[in-house]
């Protein structure tokens, strides 16, 4: 989950590098590191950076039961809210 405050600290994390050094650590290391990609390959590392720059919609957006409010990343389709049963109408 991204929120923005971690993107905001990411931020001030690069820039605060950018203007120090990076102390014999690869550009790829650092980058996974101040991230926090869960992958450090440099694959990893670029879709960590594509997430921050444009989050997908289903970390932003979560699914809302009408009935009880009970919330769940949108990504996860549900037949019925796993948190009070009631009939999912996906739209
Ligand atoms: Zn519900």
């Amino acid at each position: 989950m991204i929120a923005s405050s971690d993107s905001q600290a990411i931020a001030a994390e690069l820039r605060r590098v950018a203007n120090d050094s990076l102390n014999g650590e690869s550009l790829q290391r650092a980058l996974a590191r101040i991230t926090g990609a869960d992958d450090s390959s440099w694959r990893g590392v670029m879709r960590r950076l594509a997430d921050l720059i444009d989050p997908p919609a289903f970390l932003t957006t979560p699914f809302i039961c009408e009935k009880c409010g009970g919330e769940w990343p949108s990504d996860i389709r549900f037949e019925d809210c796993p948190y009070c049963g009631v009939e999912i109408i996906n739209d």
